[in-house]
């Protein structure tokens, strides 16, 4: 199972790869989570990406494929993968296309997470007092906003043409979010 969580930053993508991480064993990747990491180790590509990331700007296509690529490589036996925060463009969502075809797989399913654009920058504006993070601070969060519905929304009409892409009320509770998810990886054959 190859699922894409889909939606703009703090939407809930990352809560719920951790549960579905949990529950059914799959490896999630986030492309946020990798850059922060590779960030917080000082390499020579964290060094590169740092000042990117503290705009709310996106890195460049070449890193995240490259990334992604090496855990696809990393993890082959895995039972299902979330991309998570990735693909963002359509050139990231082609490239991902052929990783997994030269592998045998496919996107099987993108779970889009609906939310309420308001309630994002208040939801963003206490976990930049909670956790501080740079890139959620207010003015930095519109600039990725722009970025989503600029770069990554036109993802959304091209998976819903394939007959992949499901809608989940992402304003719900996490349970119930949960349960949205569950129930569209069960219909989509997901174990
Ligand atoms: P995230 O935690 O997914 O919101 O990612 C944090 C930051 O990492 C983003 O604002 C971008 O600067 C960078 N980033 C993460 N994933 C990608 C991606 N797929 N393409 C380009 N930049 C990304």
């Amino acid at each position: 199972m190859n699922l894409i969580l889909f939606g703009p930053p703090a939407a809930g993508k990352g809560t719920q790869a951790k549960r579905l991480v949990e529950t059914r064993g799959y490896i999630q990747l986030s492309t946020g989570d990798m850059l922060r990491a590779a960030r917080a180790s000082g390499s020579e590509l964290g060094q590169r990406v740092s000042k990117i990331m503290d705009e709310g700007s996106l890195v460049s296509d070449e890193i995240v494929i490259e990334l992604i690529d090496e855990q696809l490589q990393a993890h082959r036996d895995a039972p299902g993968f979330i991309f998570d925060g990735f693909p963002r463009t359509v050139s990231q969502a082609e490239a991902l296309d052929d990783i997994l075809e030269k592998r045998g797989r496919q996107v099987d399913l993108v779970i889009r997470l609906v939310v309420d654009e308001d309630a994002l920058i208040a939801r963003v504006t206490r976990r930049f007092e909670e956790e501080g993070r740079k890139d959620d601070n207010p003015a930095t969060f519109v600039n990725r906003l722009e970025k989503y519905n600029a770069d990554t929304a036109p993802l959304i009409p091209l998976y819903a043409e394939r007959g992949k892409l499901k809608e989940v009320d992402g304003m719900a509770d996490i349970d119930t979010v949960s349960a949205s998810i569950d129930a569209a990886l069960r219909a989509a054959g997901g174990h």
